[in-house]
């Protein structure tokens, strides 16, 4: 069976929304929305310390995240086409619990925790892979995946038109044979 390989934060689950409404109510003095994370680094994003960014990760990860827009669509439509899908994820492990709670409603085949992208694709050896990261992206050319998905996120929007990879604003533009 082909596999398919799937990120899950900001693929999957929207983990960018839930963040911002939580800074907003927080922080109500500042007005922030999803299309103002522009690095991964939130603190960065939004100037706030590391410590306050991890207290309000545990208040957002206590629930569950939403879906992204169109990512169950997209994962019933692979699984109706015959493919593996397999997440793989670089979630840190404390707040990888609700992670597992989350993807159950994708029913995916199976689920890699990993900060090595690059080792855990050249072992799955999937034909297709989609990532919001440029960097993974690069892990998963690296490991010789033939077909690499960029999804579009606002934390792309600065980059170079011309990435080597698939570049996709939502999940309906990734279409395989
Ligand atoms: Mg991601």
């Amino acid at each position: 069976m082909r596999t398919f390989a799937v990120d899950v934060d900001s693929v999957l689950l929207d983990i960018t929304g839930p963040m911002v409404r939580h800074f907003q109510s927080r922080y109500p003095e500042h007005e922030v929305y999803r299309e103002m994370v522009q690095h991964w680094s939130i603190e960065t994003s939004y100037g706030v310390s590391k410590e306050e960014v991890d207290e309000m990760w545990g208040h957002i990860f206590a629930e569950p995240s939403p879906s992204e827009e169109g990512a169950e669509e997209f994962i019933h439509r692979l699984k109706g086409d015959g493919w593996r899908v397999v997440a793989v994820t670089a979630r840190i492990p404390k707040f990888q619990p609700a992670l597992i709670r989350d993807v159950k409603r994708f029913a995916l085949d199976d689920l890699i925790f990993t900060h090595d992208k690059e080792t855990e694709l050249r072992k799955l050896a999937p034909e297709g892979f989609i990532d919001d990261k440029i960097q993974h992206c690069h892990e998963a050319a690296r490991a010789g995946v033939p077909r690499v998905f960029l999804l579009d996120q606002p934390w792309n929007y600065s980059m170079d038109l011309h990435v080597p990879y698939e570049r996709v604003l939502s999940h309906y533009e990734v279409r395989l044979g």
